[in-house]
């Protein structure tokens, strides 16, 4: 039998949702994804900020301790001179050649000079010495006077006395012959020289980079503001928490200068007391990020929305498919419910009868009722429809599917024409008795209807029936084709023994 319209209907129901959790999934797995990636792309963009920072610091570094280490080693090599003679038997027009020629050299220097105990000017690379010049209150100076021990000191930013430019001092301790304090020697950095060079990394607008001393006063900064120049930078998160503690390292930080948040290098110098740091903002490093983000946030949106557009039309798809599915089946079970019937008697058809055989069998088998089957052919047919025509014989036919159809009185029982002029009856819950009275019945009103057959020994319609009865067995399984084999067995007795006859099956089935 065709499967079950509730059957249907459920696996139906498993398919929609099935394809509602497949899009469901597609589009969690998209985005979890995208996600993922975003995620992975934010890390990225500050992996590599960290890298591009660190390289800056590292080369900005490096770029002062080599000013550095030159304006340093030309001090010794100075000093040394010096120590030939003491300061006041100076040649003094000599070594203004020597410092002139030796400035020459290093871009980064400003100036060298030289002064005496008291501060006063003895000798520069520059061209006149102002008249009363004395240096006595300047800060490497008295650093000098009160520390004795031979180190280089690099000051805070000053402006010069000789030209107004911005420089950093660095400068060394003179003693005279008995180690005491006869003077300073000191060569003057250019601000610019700093200025220049970090102008050309490239940064973004709001990127930074500063060279301050180890106690924070800022030196240069990039971008140049002469306004910050020794601010003291000190107090502020990236000295305290990170460069008081580690020589070399990476933060993000909230600027002291101007409050930009920013992620920060710093790296301490080899060997000077000062730290280069370089930062790039945080809205810079993610400016690129925001937009990559943005874009496949369009392209996914755009995905998902089209996956669920098409999804949710393959549901509707599916659920027209169902209802249209639904009609089909209505439609082709009205169909097989025509297709059961002969259409010339009413009666239940071939196909009823071979299809419903097997399950009253069944059937009986479960409730160990009985199942009677009678067989039923109408005599001398051929010579009726050869005498009265075919025509006739259809009616003839009729008359006698009435008679059979009426026997079959209760709602188990099924008439149909099995083929020809044969008729059957399935009578289920019905034992041999019962079936043999049914037959008399049938028998009896067919006579009742005194059909006229000329040709016939019995000058009137006959039909010779024979029975058979399943008696439910739980020892093997019944077969229809046996039941059938049977009474048509028994029908053939009928026939042979005189025909106008009802005969039981010779064997029990
Ligand atoms: P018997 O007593 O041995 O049954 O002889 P019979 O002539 O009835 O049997 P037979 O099988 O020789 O002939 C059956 C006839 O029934 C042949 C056929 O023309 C006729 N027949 C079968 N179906 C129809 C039908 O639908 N209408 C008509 N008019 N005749 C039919
Ligand atoms: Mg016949
Ligand atoms: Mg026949």
């Amino acid at each position: 039998m065709a499967q079950g319209p509730t059957a249907a209907a459920s696996r139906n129901l498993v398919t929609q949702r099935l394809a509602l959790a497949l899009l469901v999934c597609a589009v969690a797995v998209i985005l979890a994804l995208e996600s993922w990636q975003v995620w992975r792309n934010y890390q990225n963009a500050f992996a590599s900020a960290r890298s591009d920072v660190g390289n800056i610091t590292l080369a900005v570094s490096q770029h002062a301790s080599d000013a550095l280490k030159e304006a340093n080693s030309l001090l010794i090599s100075i000093r040394d001179r010096l120590d030939d003679a003491p300061l006041a038997q100076l040649d003094r027009p000599r070594m203004h050649r020597l410092l002139a020629r030796q400035a020459a050299l290093l871009p980064q220097l400003h100036g060298l000079f030289v002064y005496d105990r008291d501060g006063n000017w003895l000798v520069t690379d520059q061209g006149a010495i102002p008249p009363q010049a004395n240096n006595a209150d300047r800060e490497y100076f008295q650093f000098h006077r009160q520390h004795p021990e031979d180190v280089l000191h690099v000051g805070a930013v000053i402006t010069s006395r000789s030209s107004g430019e911005l420089i950093i001092p660095v400068s060394r301790r003179i003693d005279d012959a008995e180690g005491r304090f006869a003077g300073v020697l000191l060569a003057t950095i250019r601000l610019k020289y700093f200025v220049d060079y970090y102008a050309r990394f490239r940064l973004d607008e709001r990127g930074a980079i500063t060279l301050a001393l180890d106690d924070g006063t800022l030196l240069v900064r990039r971008p140049f503001q002469a306004d910050f120049v020794g601010t003291n930078l000190a107090a502020g998160e990236l000295f305290q928490r990170y460069i008081k503690q580690a020589d070399t390292g990476t933060a993000v930080v909230r600027a002291v200068v101007d409050g930009q948040e920013r992620l920060y290098a710093f790296e301490h110098l080899q060997g000077y007391p000062l730290v280069a740091l370089a930062g790039i903002s945080r809205s810079a490093i993610l400016a690129s990020w925001r937009q990559d983000m943005l874009r496949s946030i369009v392209v996914v949106g755009i995905l998902v929305v089209g996956m669920l557009v098409f999804g949710f039309s393959l549901l509707r798809q599916i659920r027209a498919n169902v209802r249209s599915e639904a009609a089909l089946r209505q439609a082709h079970d009205d169909l097989q419910l025509l297709t059961l019937k002969d259409s010339l008697t009413g009666l239940g058809n071939r196909r009823q009868f071979d299809t419903l055989l097997p399950l009253e069998l069944a059937r009986a088998q479960r409730s160990g009722q009985p199942l009677s089957l009678l067989m039923i052919d109408v005599d001398h047919f051929k010579a009726y429809n050869d005498h009265y025509g075919h025509p006739a014989g259809d009616r003839c036919l009729q008359a006698v599917a009435g008679v059979v159809a009426s026997a079959a009185r209760r709602p188990g029982d099924l008439a149909a024409r099995y083929g020809g002029e044969e008729m059957a009856l399935l009578l289920p819950n019905c034992d041999e008795l019962g079936a043999y009275r049914v037959a008399c019945i049938v028998q009896e009103r067919l006579l009742a209807l005194e059909l006229r057959h000329a040709t016939s020994p019995f000058g009137r319609i006959t039909i010779s029936l024979g029975f058979a009865v399943h008696q439910p067995d739980q020892t093997r399984q019944p077969q229809a084709a046996s039941l059938l084999a049977s009474a048509d067995e028994a029908l053939y007795v009928a026939k042979h023994s005189g025909r106008n006859r009802t005969h039981p099956s010779p064997v029990p089935d």
